[in-house]
């Protein structure tokens, strides 16, 4: 909620907006404020700096966003790691267009990374080397696959908690370097495994206030609502670790209540202790999935 500030198509102020409230590192493109669990991602109006142009595919699904590192061969550590792996550390992924004219920042939306390539591409000083690309994805997109999918299965199949949980971990690991073809359908099988694992997790019971919940679906299944702890939109895949079933009323609560932050930590801290892996991070999960198996 944090976050939640930000509308898109404003323009906000680099210093005042971003650097005061958040802190971050203040001559980067990308910010990673390290008490929050935010990235900032800097793009250019005219999209082209160093040589490259960052900016939307043709069809306008996805945001290529070029990494950082201004001469020879682009790394994955610093912001092009923290992209490349907020999903599984639960960051949130936000971007920003510098405006040439007044020096302020649009704000472009949340977005997914759902992949990452490597291509040619000339350095500052015009010598080729190899590029990462991240393709972002808006948020909203995945929030609309998931919403056009019903929740009927959620615990289909007789697949108790530790499968179920075994398959929402593996799920979460983003992995390497992929194909990107699979990888929006990567995404949103992610988040679905995800959701059917907290809500099996949940067991009719909101993780938030502990009452059960309010009424039953269609289908029998009791109503919870996935909620992400330490996302805004409650609407990209997460972590199973950072992801809740709660009753309705403590979502509302957690997302419009006034003491709706300190109830989003406490219920942090119940989810935490639920868990048995508190690392944070792909290679967590890794190491977790293969302890599962
Ligand atoms: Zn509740």
């Amino acid at each position: 909620m944090t976050f939640g500030n930000f509308v898109r198509g404003r323009t906000y102020n680099r210093r005042r907006d971003l650097h005061e409230p958040y802190g971050g590192q203040r001559q980067s493109g990308i910010i990673m404020p390290s008490k929050y669990p935010v990235i900032f991602a800097m793009t250019g109006e005219s999209g082209l700096q160093h040589g490259y142009h960052d900016g939307w595919t043709a069809d306008g699904q996805v945001f290529r966003y070029f990494g950082e590192g201004q001469k020879g061969d682009m790394t994955f550590t610093g912001g092009n790691k923290a992209i490349r792996d907020h999903v599984a550390d639960g960051e949130d992924l936000l971007l920003f267009q510098k405006q040439d004219r007044t020096g302020l920042l649009r704000f472009l939306g949340e977005f997914v990374c759902e992949n990452t390539t490597r291509e040619p591409a000339p350095d500052r000083l015009g010598k080729m080397r190899s590029a990462i690309v991240f393709h972002l994805v808006p948020v909203e997109a995945i929030a609309e696959a998931e919403a056009a999918e019903p929740y009927a299965n959620q615990a289909e199949g007789g697949l108790d908690l530790a499968a179920l949980r075994r398959a929402a971990v593996a799920a979460a690991n983003t992995g390497d370097e992929e194909p990107a073809e699979g990888a929006r359908r990567r995404i949103y099988q992610r988040s679905q495994a995800v959701r059917r694992y907290v809500l099996a997790r949940a067991a009719g019971v909101c993780e938030c206030c502990g009452e059960a919940a309010p009424f039953l679906r269609l289908n029998g299944q009791p109503y919870l609502e996935p909620h992400h702890i330490r996302r805004v939109s409650d609407g990209g895949p997460d972590d199973p670790r950072y992801v809740a079933g709660i009753c309705p009323t403590c979502h509302r609560r957690i997302h419009h209540g006034v003491d709706g932050q300190a109830v989003n930590k406490r219920l942090g801290e119940i989810i935490r202790q639920k868990e048995p892996v508190q690392k944070i991070g792909s290679h967590g999960a890794r190491r977790l999935e293969r302890e599962l198996v």
